[in-house]
């Protein structure tokens, strides 16, 4: 299956799956990501936005620990929450470890859109027709707890306003 911009997407049964090591971007078939890309990329977040601790996630890109990955291109990763908190609850991070939103710069205006272009995407495959519920916390006020930017993504049941 090929989503929007040649992306690839395996489905296994009714639910996504990660696609493997490669993909098709501008029409070539290529490794995702690899080690050594992962390493290019922290080197460059470092430069951008400051010394950066590793965090848990950085395991999940480089595939170090397990995740249950559902979506993965060259620039995020959406995989389900290990602490869901409605029936589904899903991720989606940049590759590059921007630690949090309010330290996103100007110019990563693409990658932030792309976040939740994948967001909505995989909320469809999903089936979370009745709508969902997007949310980016911040910081301490915003209760972040990993210092590496992500999008949440949660539905199949009815959400409630204001938030805790
Ligand atoms: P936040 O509080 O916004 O920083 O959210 C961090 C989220 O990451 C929480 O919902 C955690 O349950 C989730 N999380 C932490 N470690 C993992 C992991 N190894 N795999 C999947 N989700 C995780």
């Amino acid at each position: 299956m090929y989503l929007r911009r040649g992306l690839r997407i395996q489905a296994v049964g009714s639910r996504l799956a990660p696609f493997g090591r490669s993909h098709r971007v501008c029409g070539a078939e290529r490794p995702l990501c690899t080690k050594s890309d992962e390493v290019r990329l922290a080197e460059e977040a470092s430069r951008r936005y400051g010394s950066l601790a590793p965090t848990i996630f950085s395991k999940v890109i480089d595939k170090s620990i397990p995740a249950d990955i559902i979506y993965e291109d060259d620039k995020c990763l959406a995989f389900r929450d290990i602490s869901p908190q409605a029936p589904v609850h899903f991720l989606v991070i940049p590759r590059v470890p921007i630690p949090r939103i309010s330290e996103a710069k100007d110019d990563d205006t693409e990658l932030l859109g792309h976040l939740l272009v994948v967001a909505k995407n995989v909320a469809k495959q999903e089936s979370l027709d009745e709508g969902y519920r997007v949310v980016i916390n911040d910081g301490k006020h915003g209760a972040q707890s990993v210092f590496h930017l992500h999008v949440h993504v949660l539905g199949g049941r009815q959400m409630k306003w204001p938030p805790g």
